[in-house]
């Protein structure tokens, strides 16, 4: 007979949603914020963003009013990658989701605009013209009248 062990109990600790999933779906929110600000701001897609996380880690889902798909996952801890990041999932589903409406575009060059980082902050890029128009979270608001 031998001796089993210590009596020390099996501590496996239970797989719950620890505080590791409550942070990352914290900082998708704050990624997420500027673009569905953006969108009710200077968007007529009704379209509507959530977050799930049946997985244990956000995913992000996008309707446009009429069909939903999955998005994209969050990967950056960079506040600015990750707030392009998050642009970048909801325009390409919207995207997907009707092809003829891009989503948002250059008022002065008529070209699509993409979410980039540029000197560190993520904004909506003209590549038509090279040029910022707006941070994201703040477009359709400084842009010159007219
Ligand atoms: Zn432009």
């Amino acid at each position: 007979m031998e001796a089993v062990g210590n009596g020390a109990q099996s501590d496996v600790m239970a797989d719950t949603p620890g505080p590791d999933t409550a942070q990352l779906v914290a900082a998708a929110e704050r990624a997420l914020a500027p673009v569905i600000a953006d969108l009710e701001r200077a968007c007529d897609i009704p379209a509507s963003i959530w977050i799930a996380t049946e997985s244990g880690y956000p995913t992000i889902w996008v309707s446009n009013g009429r069909s939903s798909g999955y998005a994209g996952t969050p990967m950056d801890e960079n506040p600015e990658v990750a707030k392009a990041e998050m642009a970048d999932y909801v325009q390409g589903q919207l995207m997907d989701q009707d092809i003829e409406r891009f989503w948002p575009s250059c008022l002065e060059h008529g070209r699509g605009l993409h979410a980039e980082v540029r000197e560190g902050a993520a904004v909506w890029f003209c590549r038509g013209g090279e040029h910022a128009v707006a941070a994201i979270g703040h477009l359709g608001q400084d842009e010159p009248a007219g």
